[in-house]
């Protein structure tokens, strides 16, 4: 394989070893670089040891030639990720006069008041000949070494700084390296989410056209926000991007309503988007998921400006006193029923002076199921501007995986209700 569109990553640290720590910069590392043409051909995990260290880094520098680590890079005396590594390249240490003022300058900054403390003052030690990758999220320095053998870029391994310094300092010379070794290729993926439909339900809309993209691969990802459908294409970078975006469009298409957006939209954030345009105030009353649908929309940056609040109804007596929903609604059909659930929606809506209400009502478990209700039971309603529906579903999962997938469901009662898409059949 060429230089330049094949490296090594080596991660460091006790912790991964152990399994404490979940290696999330290489999967992160590995998609990045995927897009810009070169790949990761082999990932290692090696423990705070320097020998363990440097036995990895020659190995790599010997078969690929190209190597990318994370962590070991701090102040502390588990960190030995620099002088194993320079040992390698025959390189000694050298104090770094400007990392030890940006070093001064940080800490002073950060009001921890004294002095640098010594352990950091190390942070300022590079081996000779290195190049620096300036850390703008924190203050361990990243090293590029290189000889006639090849590269090694050293990278912290905190993932909010390890990102910034691949973005900004790393992945201009990584695709320097890979245009002068001639790679061509991308991989590119872009992600359609939908929710609210079984994957096997998906996959029978899907497959009868999956035919007219033999250029892409498509991945159904299913987890509780919904399934996620990832497609991916390889090659050169204009028609990677021209099959992708014709594979997405017939993706949309055949899926329609289920589709609530791309890439990492949340859905809360949608709802909230068509609020906006509707100019609709919302309300939420919640009784199995606690608060969990008001932090959803809170959680959206602007949703002050249409989010009104809503009702914790956990017990029954806050149902009635709080949302009006009668005595005898409950006495026939129980707290966890589409009738109690539409009487929520419209008591939450009516009493906050809303256009829309949101309302779930629930059995997350492990207690509390009976064999007409089991656990994972759930009704939500909507009453958008007085037109109130309701459904009744069975979750799967645990208490935590019932609760937030009530939640996500709830949110697309609502999309759905406020883009006419909502079936009205009774549940
Ligand atoms: P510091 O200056 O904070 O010591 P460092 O560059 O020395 O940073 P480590 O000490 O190896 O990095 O790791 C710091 C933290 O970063 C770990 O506690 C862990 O939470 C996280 N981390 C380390 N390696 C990885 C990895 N491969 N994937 C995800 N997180 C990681
Ligand atoms: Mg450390």
């Amino acid at each position: 394989m060429a230089m330049g569109t094949a490296v090594e990553l080596i991660t460091i640290g006790d912790e991964l070893l152990l399994g404490f720590t979940i290696d999330t910069n290489g999967a992160f590392l590995a998609r990045e670089l995927a897009a810009v043409g070169v790949s990761i051909v082999r990932r290692t995990s090696v423990g705070d040891d320097a020998t363990a260290i440097a036995g990895a880094v020659r190995e790599a520098l010997e078969r690929t030639g190209a190597a990318i680590t994370t962590g070991g890079l701090g102040p502390t005396s588990d960190d030995m990720t620099k002088p194993s590594i320079a040992a390698v390249f025959g390189r000694g240490m050298r104090r770094d006069e400007a990392i030890l003022e940006a070093l001064r300058a940080r800490w002073k900054a950060r009001g921890w008041g004294g002095t640098l403390p010594r352990t950091n003052e190390q942070q300022a030690d590079v081996p000779e000949g290195a190049s620096i990758l300036t850390n703008r999220h924190g203050s361990a320095p990243g090293i590029w070494l290189e000889d006639e053998r090849g590269w090694v870029a050293m990278l912290p391994g905190v993932p909010r700084e390890m990102r910034g310094m691949f973005t900004e300092e790393l992945l201009p010379r990584v695709r320097e390296r890979a245009a002068a070794g001639g790679a061509a290729t991308v991989v590119l993926s872009r992600t359609v989410r939908t929710t609210s439909i079984a994957e096997s339900a998906l996959a029978d809309l899907i497959t009868p056209v999956a035919s007219r993209h033999t250029d892409v691969s498509l991945a159904y990802l299913p987890h509780w926000p919904g399934v996620d459908l990832r497609v991916t294409a390889r090659g050169d970078a204009r028609e990677a991007e021209r099959a992708v975006t014709s594979a997405v469009a017939t993706l949309r298409e055949v899926a329609g309503a289920h589709v609530y957006g791309e890439g990492n939209d949340d859905l809360a954030a949608v709802v909230l988007d068509l609020c906006r345009a509707q100019g609709a105030q919302v309300a939420v009353a919640e009784s199995c998921t606690g608060g969990l649908l008001g932090g959803r929309l809170t959680a959206i940056p602007g949703s002050s400006d249409l989010f009104r609040g809503g009702v914790i109804a956990y017990h029954n007596a806050v149902k009635v006193e709080a949302l009006g929903v009668a005595e005898a609604t409950l006495a026939a059909h129980g707290a966890v029923s589409v009738e109690t659930a539409r009487e929520m929606a419209a008591g939450v809506r009516a009493r906050f002076g809303c256009d829309v209400g949101v309302s779930i009502t629930g059995i997350a478990g492990p207690g509390g199921g009976s064999e007409e209700k089991p656990v994972g039971t759930v009704c939500c309603a909507v009453d958008v501007r007085g037109d109130v529906v309701a459904h009744r579903r069975q979750m799967v999962g645990d208490r935590e995986e019932v609760r937030q997938r009530s939640t996500q469901w709830a949110l697309d009662l609502l999309r759905r209700g406020l883009t006419g898409s909502l079936s009205k059949r009774p549940a």
